[in-house]
This record gives C-alpha cells, sequence and structure tokens, in this order.
C-alpha cells in the first residue's frame, strides 16, 4: 500500500494538467469537494470528476482514495464484475487533486426520495444487495474497509449489463486493515456498534452498514435514524432486542459514554445470545443530566419496534403480521434472517 501511495505520488508530478475535460453540471458535493459531470473531449464520454479541495489533509486522504480504488480496480477486479465505481484518471489542476470515474447515475438516497420514501419492491432489494455484497467482499479480499457505506455512496450503474444495478463509489474514507488511523468514521446511521464504541474495527464495520442499507432499502427509511450517537445506540438495542456483548463492552474505550457499570450481572439484562450483562444503558434523564444539549429530535416518523414488525408492517406496505400475504410472508422472514445476520452486534459473528 505504502508502495501504491508513492507511485500516485509520483505519477502526480508527471502528469501535465490538461484541457482535456470541459464542466457540464454539479452532480454533487460533499466534505471532500465537489463532483462534476464532465465532457471527456479525448473519448468523447462523459465522466464524473470529483475536485478535492486543495488542503493537506483531504488531499492525503484524497491519495488513499486513488490507492485503494486502482489497487481495487486493476487487481482485484480487472474485468469490472464486481459492482465497485471505475476510476479513468487522476491530475492536478489549479493544486486540486482531481479523480476522473466513470458516469453513474443517481444515489439511492435518491432513489428511495424519488419513491416518497416508501421503499423498494424485494426484487430491487434482493438484487442490489447482493451486488453492494460482491463489492464488500471484493473489498474484504483486498483488505479494504470503506468506512462509509451508505446509500448516498451507492449508486445506480446504467451501464451494468443486468436490468437493473449498482455501484459502490467514495473510497474517499477507506483504510487498510489493520492500519486503521481515524475512530470517527462512518455516517451516524450507519455507524457500528464497535466505532460507536470505540472499539478495535475491521471490515465487519462495513457489514453492519450494509445491513442498515438493505434494511432502508426495504421500509424507505433509516434502520437507526439517531439523532444522536446515545440515540442510534438505544434505537439498536430496541429493535435488535438485546445489547452488546460485555466483552465489548469491557475493552471499549466510549462504553462509559452509554452505559453504567452495575457490577454483577442484573435481572433482565439478557443479550441476544442470553448471556446476562454487567452493564445497563443509561436513561435518557441520565444522558439529558450529563449533556448540556439535548439532542434535536424530529423522531415522529422514524421507526420504533422491533425488526421483525418493522419489516411485517412498516408503514406503507399497508400489511400487518394477520393479513400478510403467504408469499410477502416468506420473504419478509427471509429478509429478517438476513438482516439478523448482518446487524449483529458480536463483531466477530
Ligand atoms: P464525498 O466524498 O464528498 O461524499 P462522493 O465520491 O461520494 O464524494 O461524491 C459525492 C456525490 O457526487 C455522490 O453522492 C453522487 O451523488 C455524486 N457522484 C459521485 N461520483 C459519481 C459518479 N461516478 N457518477 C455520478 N455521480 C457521482
Ligand atoms: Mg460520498
Amino acid at each position: 500500500n505504502s508502495d501504491l501511495i508513492l507511485y500516485v505520488n509520483l505519477e502526480l508530478v508527471n502528469r501535465k494538467s490538461n484541457r482535456r475535460y470541459v464542466v457540464q453540471e454539479m452532480l454533487g458535493q460533499g466534505t471532500f469537494g465537489q463532483v462534476a459531470k464532465c465532457w471527456d473531449a479525448e473519448t468523447n464520454n462523459y465522466v464524473a470528476v470529483k475536485v478535492i479541495k486543495n488542503q493537506p489533509a483531504f488531499y492525503q486522504q484524497a491519495i488513499m482514495e486513488v490507492s485503494l480504488l486502482s489497487l481495487l480496480n486493476e487487481k482485484f477486479d480487472p474485468d469490472d464484475q464486481h459492482h465497485i465505481v471505475r476510476m479513468l484518471d487522476f491530475f492536478l489542476y489549479h493544486n486540486h487533486l482531481c479523480i476522473a470515474f466513470e458516469m453513474l447515475g443517481n444515489n439511492l438516497y435518491e432513489l428511495l426520495k424519488r419513491n416518497n420514501l416508501r421503499g423498494l419492491q424485494m426484487k430491487y432489494v434482493r438484487t442490489f444487495s447482493r451486488q453492494i455484497l460482491d463489492a464488500l467482499i471484493v473489498m474484504k479480499d483486498a483488505g479494504i474497509i470503506h468506512c462509509d457505506l451508505k446509500p448516498e455512496n451507492i449508486l445506480i450503474a446504467p451501464t451494468v449489463k443486468t436490468a437493473a444495478g449498482v455501484k459502490v463509489i467514495d473510497l474517499g474514507s477507506a483504510c487498510m486493515e489493520g492500519k486503521t488511523i481515524y475512530s470517527y468514521i462512518q455516517s451516524r446511521y450507519y455507524r457500528s456498534p464497535e466505532v460507536l464504541l470505540g472499539y478495535p474495527y475491521t471490515t465487519a464495520i462495513d457489514m453492519w452498514s450494509f445491513g442498515c442499507i438493505v434494511a432502508e432499502l426495504f421500509i424507505g427509511l433509516p434502520l437507526f435514524p439517531g439523532a444522536s450517537e446515545y440515540d442510534v445506540l438505544s434505537r439498536m438495542i430496541e429493535i435488535l432486542g438485546g445489547q452488546p456483548p460485555d466483552d465489548l463492552l469491557r475493552e471499549a474505550k466510549n462504553t462509559g459514554q452509554f452505559f453504567k457499570h452495575v457490577g454483577s450481572i442484573y435481572p433482565g439484562s439478557e443479550t441476544r445470545n442470553g448471556a446476562g450483562s454487567a452493564y445497563r444503558i443509561l436513561s435518557e434523564d441520565e444522558i439529558e443530566a450529563r449533556e448540556s444539549k439535548r439532542p434535536k429530535v424530529g423522531r415522529w416518523y422514524f421507526p420504533r419496534g422491533r425488526l421483525d414488525r418493522l419489516i411485517f408492517t412498516y408503514p406503507w406496505k399497508n400489511f400487518t403480521e394477520e393479513n400478510l400475504p403467504d408469499a410477502e410472508k416468506a420473504d419478509c422472514l427471509a429478509l429478517v434472517d438476513f438482516l439478523r445476520g448482518l446487524v449483529e452486534f458480536d463483531p466477530n459473528k
């Protein structure tokens, strides 16, 4: 990986900035910079060019994005079969690092919004999930943690040969497994328990985010839309019916922000595997007493209740557990089972 980073830096010195790309319109902007739809006068194609802010920290992280993506594209997915965006070019322009990507369509959050946040049909949930999982398996094989998997970073790919396709984008927060640097990563709704609690993390954190995304594709709304980290964690406990295992809580750095150590195991504290716990999550009042400002909430439209109920009855499907047709029921049961394996508190599982 350090060889790759060196190579990218050397390449940048050699590549003269050029007038090959003509900006047409803005596609999006994020913390790292802006993404423009451009006409590539050399290939006569549209491309998406990400223009990185010209500040050292963003530059360094973008070098990482270029390095990891070229590794993924060239070594792990040479035939473009695994639903990872293709990088076409990178160069410096007026001191901005620029990365040219193949042009893709809307992101999945935009798709959900167009559907009035009512979720997608199961067949699309299935297709998209399989494709995202395909990308994640390749990243795991490459030892790369994406660190920011969310609907905004999954794009409709019109060029994929199957009827409906998606690709994973934005390696802008990614890192190599075993060389993790940052502790404040992942977007809050998709943040894994180990990152919230401050526990060493692996590619398993992408699997957590993936579970959150699969659920959201079906119900149309985020699974754990917490207004604060505490809110996210308490929603996890409510929806999944259980809490992170004591081994994790004992070793994680931030446990004290969310849990009270109650010493010996107390009644009613069973985790999902049936073991008791020596920790209890703080009450809202206890959190309020600690925090000067109360978390902002617009809770009314956020999912609540157990995972299976959310999937079975949530909310636009107009079904209750009683009147759910058999075919639909089998699909929902399979989805709940699949999700259970993904939004699993124990990263080793
Ligand atoms: P950031 O790191 O700032 O989040 P992204 O790489 O995620 O940058 O790009 C930001 C947004 O720009 C994306 O959410 C998407 O809407 C749009 N975008 C990025 N890459 C492409 C692409 N290859 N084709 C079309 N749109 C893109
Ligand atoms: Mg992004």
